[in-house]
């Protein structure tokens, strides 16, 4: 595949919706939902997709990416209203729902009809869904492909765009047979957009998702960080972490606070511990069901709760519009996650602050986030004799924390006793939507991740 043609940014890009050639109804709903003029990925890409062309869109998170790329297809969709017009492929189940959504506002004065299919939501539910042929098919990679499997008349053969969000992770080699099984089965005769905050420039990669002429947008330089974001690091021992987070927890008491861990383990011990100290926290993990996930990322949005410790499952492209702080208990081993993750905060021009705690094993790692992210960052200050008076109560709690644990899996039994002991513990999460006749398959080896 020839390199993908970089957009020329020498004319001036058209300053609002309607000089950009959108129709009535779609200037209508933007009005709706206070949209008032494009942003600066809306401005570089939109031109280029109304012409019709393939797009490689790299945007920070938060940049008005997602309407930059549902734009267009509704504006084509308008002219050509069918069903299973286009999919939209995501890695993680809410950020499937968040991309349905802004369909569906964006749609709203042209009646687009959306369906969410992920792992975790009824099977059936969905079927009956999709023989209503719905215009936009929202999906993660692995129940998209059960239904293209198993849903008796259900084919995308009539699909006019496919769209990967959060692109570089669904071409990574883990969602490998997903993504191939769905590119043959869909025709080659579409329209094809790629969008991400980090985009791979690996050919063999990009070749994968079979673009044709495809023009690259670009609106801020690979790997950023936003400027409104203060990026601190906290050095900790490994053994007083625990106490660490409590003392940053009691600090910043007011705020909002994403709290990023590896394992689906430490993201449940956490939040027990948490709340047994009385802060208002709540797990957001992998191994929680669909409804209770969505329930936690409610509570969250919603104020109810001001703590979410979560996994990495919720470090990319979710619009959590109010995070004010993300704290890193683990430092994340890709600098990509690093970004993805403090993309939570400082959104859409306004602040953040983003603190990730290093121990004595992570010195080499905060280093190459830090050359990736071309910033250095400062140090979180401490009172180390007031974090020490928190230590007794802290290990208590986090004691009852790790019996509820055991508790829990033994009344859960086999099943969940293998995660505590196993999985939970080593393991990176991901959204295991990969599931055949309700077995989950054994993925390629992650490597590293
Ligand atoms: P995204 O990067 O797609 O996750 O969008 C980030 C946030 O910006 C979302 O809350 C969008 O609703 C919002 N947004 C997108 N485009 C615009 C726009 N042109 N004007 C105002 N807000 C926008």
């Amino acid at each position: 595949m020839p390199s993908p043609e970089e957009a020329s940014t020498s004319t001036t890009p058209p300053e609002t919706f309607k000089e950009l050639g959108l129709i009535d109804p779609l200037l209508e709903a933007l009005d709706k939902i206070n949209f008032t003029k494009p942003t600066e990925i809306q401005q570089e890409a939109l031109p280029h997709a109304l012409e019709g062309r393939d797009i490689i869109g790299v945007a920070e998170t938060g940049s008005g990416k997602t309407a930059a790329f549902a734009l267009p297809i509704l504006q084509k969709l308008w002219d050509e209203p069918k069903g299973l017009f286009a999919c939209i492929l995501a890695p993680t189940r809410e950020l499937a729902y968040q991309i349905a959504q802004q369909f569906e506002s964006l749609g709203s004065a042209m009646g687009v009809r959306s369906l969410v299919l992920v792992g975790g939501m009824d099977r059936m539910q969905q079927a009956v869904g999709l023989a209503k042929r719905p215009h936009i098919i929202v999906a993660t990679p692995g129940r998209l492909n059960d239904h293209l499997q198993n849903t008796k008349g259900f084919s995308l053969r009539s699909l006019k765009f496919l769209v990967m969000d959060e692109a570089d992770r669904l071409l990574d080699m883990d969602f490998g047979p997903e993504i191939d099984q769905i590119l043959k089965v869909i025709p080659k005769e579409r329209t094809t957009y790629l969008f991400s905050a980090t985009m791979t420039t690996k050919v063999a990669k990009l070749q994968r998702a079979s673009l044709i002429n495809p023009i690259r947008v670009e609106v801020s330089s690979k790997y950023q960080t936003v400027s409104t974001l203060l990026q601190y690091y906290l050095l900790v021992p490994l053994v007083h972490k625990d106490v660490h987070l409590i003392y940053l927890a009691n600090h910043l008491a007011s705020n909002s606070i994403m709290i990023f861990t590896r394992t689906v383990h430490d993201a449940q011990r956490l939040s027990i511990m948490l709340r047994s100290l009385g802060f208002p926290a709540v797990p957001l993990h992998g191994q929680l069901s669909q409804s209770q996930r969505l329930g936690a990322l409610g509570k969250f949005k919603s104020g109810d709760r001001k703590l979410l410790v979560a996994t990495d499952v919720a470090s990319r492209g979710l619009d959590l519009p109010s995070v004010d702080i993300v704290i890193n208990f683990d430092i994340p081993t890709h600098s990509k996650d690093y970004i993805h993750r403090v993309g939570r905060t400082a959104r859409a021009g306004r602040s953040g602050k983003s603190i990730t705690m290093v121990t004595q094993y992570d010195v080499e790692l905060i280093q190459r986030i830090e050359k990736v992210i071309d910033k250095k960052m400062e140090l979180w200050p401490t009172d180390k004799e007031e974090v020490m008076l928190l230590k007794e109560r802290v290990d208590e709690a986090a004691r009852l924390a790790i019996n509820e644990l055991k508790e829990e899996a033994k009344a859960a039994g086999g099943k969940k006793r293998r995660r505590e002991d196993g999985f939970g513990r080593d393991e990176r999460d991901r959204d295991d939507d990969v599931v055949e006749a309700g077995v989950p398959r054994k993925r390629h080896s992650k490597k590293g991740r």
